[in-house]
Formats: structure tokens, C-alpha cells, sequence
């Protein structure tokens, strides 16, 4: 498992070497695989070993981000607001299996991130209602 980095942290101006087969370029936003959540492994282009985890941003640090003039930050927070109601359009449509579906969704989030090798420390996106 490589590093875990934050999303805005200017990751893809880097360039990276491939600790499994040393070759080394630049990556960005369009190697991230969107449909994982909460984060991303990028891998290598040429031999699929991971490269490193891209964390995906809360709400708070795409805010802040913006504040601080990044581009991406800018134009993310439709994005991310429609995503996270659209999640909980879906809970909805299931009133009463409700808690069913919150502790499938804790499942399933625990689980993803073990399988991703994130320790503890790194788990700061979790699933919350939005007030209002
Ligand atoms: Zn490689």
C-alpha cells in the first residue's frame, strides 16, 4: 500500500515511481476510480500495482479548499451535496428498513476500508445526515 494523500493536496503535480516495477510518471484526476468511496488506490498504468491511496474529501475540506482558491475545490461542492442526497433519497425510499440500510451502510463502510488497508487515523469520511 502506498501513501494516502488528500485529494487537494496538489498529489497529481507529483511524480511517482512504482515500487513493483520502477517505472515512474505523473497521474491525476482521471486515474482516480470515482465509484470507490471514501478514497481511491491510483495504480500503476503499466504494471496495476498500487502507486498510492487518494483520500476523497469531506465536505469541510472541499470548504476549505475553495477558500483557498483551488479550482477543483471550486466547482466539487454541488457535486459532493448531490451526492451525499442522493444517498439518503435512496434510504428514504426504504423508510422502514431504514436502520436496516444504516448499519448495512456502517458494514459495508468498515469493510471497505480494511480492505483498503486505511488504518483508523485515516477514517475521517463517515456517512452523516445533512441538516435541513
Ligand atoms: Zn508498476
Amino acid at each position: 500500500m502506498g501513501r494516502v494523500l488528500l485529494y487537494y493536496s496538489a498529489w497529481q503535480e507529483g511524480k511517482f515511481q512504482c515500487q513493483h516495477c520502477g517505472c515512474s510518471g505523473n497521474v491525476g484526476f482521471a486515474d482516480l476510480d470515482y465509484s470507490s468511496n471514501p478514497a481511491s488506490i491510483i495504480e500503476c498504468p503499466k504494471c496495476y500495482g498500487s502507486l498510492a491511496v487518494v483520500e476523497f474529501p469531506n465536505m469541510k475540506d472541499t470548504q476549505k479548499a475553495a477558500a483557498q482558491g483551488n479550482a477543483e475545490a471550486v466547482t466539487a461542492p454541488l457535486g459532493f451535496n448531490q451526492r451525499v442526497n442522493h444517498t439518503w433519497r435512496l434510504l428514504e425510499r426504504f423508510e422502514q428498513k431504514k436502520i436496516l440500510a444504516w448499519i448495512s451502510c456502517r458494514n459495508w463502510e468498515e469493510n471497505h476500508w480494511s480492505s483498503l488497508g486505511i488504518s483508523p487515523k485515516y477514517r475521517t469520511v463517515s456517512i452523516t445526515r445533512p441538516s435541513g
